[in-house]
């Protein structure tokens, strides 16, 4: 039905080739602000429409901007529960995100002065709540997702492990919260945009090198039993994020971390392609 985008200049509906967009006139600083409202994805996308730009003339932001929570899932395929050398966990391993480390398509990652030799990319599908959600049945969980996006869970492995300093402990919210290390977008894509949402095609490219292929029907868990698991735990709100985890393919695996100048894109079909550099920080002597 619709691919929708947040942009520095509003909401916009992404046209079928991707490489243009018609603003949209809804008075909402983005996305989440729009299902904060009551507005669904099919009430944004019916919103009447102002001009129509190049992708080039706007600058893309993620579609939830500040949403209440970002919920991540670990070790969700069993293909990467098996290269990070760990055992399948009894229930699914959720952890938090801050809101503040999202970025917009295009935008640099930026390796963190602290910690810039151990930092992976974790390509993820990943869902934006459209309405609360408490305490729900799987068979209502899709019903509360206004769609779907893409998120790139970057990770500062030494942290994560607690490898960085001697007697450090692991830290997983730590390790994924630096600015920057939750690029997000570059759209959302409706449900109706994929023949099964349930089997959603994810690929993850470094410098074009193809590293990372999956399906979201090989999830250990499926996406309805995670948000219901989630929804016993805290209320869901309209623009929460939820990403599902990542499969094999990781650079952690083969101690190959991310560069300054290196891009990763994260191609899920469907949403389209979720692209950013990789820069060290302003000040950095390595
Ligand atoms: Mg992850």
């Amino acid at each position: 039905m619709a691919r929708l985008m947040t942009t520095d200049q509003g909401l916009g509906l992404v046209d079928a080739d991707g490489d243009n967009l018609t603003l949209l006139t809804l008075g909402v600083r983005d996305l989440g602000e729009a299902f904060e409202r009551g507005l669904t994805a099919q009430d944004i996308a019916a919103a009447p429409t102002r001009e129509r730009l190049s992708m080039s003339q706007v600058r893309v932001l993620p579609p939830v901007v500040r949403p209440s929570k970002i919920w991540a899932l670990g070790l969700a395929y069993a293909s990467h529960v098996g290269e990070m050398g760990r055992q399948q966990d009894a229930e699914p391993f959720f952890f938090l995100k801050a809101p503040s480390s999202l970025l917009g398509a295009g935008q640099p990652i930026v390796l963190p002065r602290v910690a810039p030799d151990h930092v992976d990319y974790e390509g993820e599908v990943a869902l934006v709540i459209g309405r609360p959600a408490s305490h729900i049945a799987p068979e209502q969980a899709w019903s509360h997702v206004a769609g779907v996006t893409i998120l790139n869970d970057v990770s500062a492995r030494d942290i994560q492990g607690g490898q960085h300093v001697a007697g450090a402990r692991p830290n997983t919210s730590m390790a994924k919260s630096f600015d920057t290390f939750t690029p997000c977008g570059p759209c959302l894509a409706t449900l109706d945009e994929f023949a099964s949402p349930d089997d959603i095609e994810l690929t993850t490219f470094v410098n074009g090198e193809q590293r990372q292929h999956s399906r979201t029907s090989t999830l250990i868990w499926p996406v309805a039993e995670l948000l219901s698991f989630l929804s016993a735990r805290t209320t869901l709100e309209p623009g929460d994020i939820v990403s599902t985890g990542t499969p094999a393919g990781v650079g952690h695996a083969e101690g190959r971390y991310l560069k300054p100048g290196d891009w990763i894109t994260i191609r899920v079909t469907g949403v389209g392609e979720l692209t950013n550099p990789v820069t060290e920080a302003i000040g950095s002597r390595r």
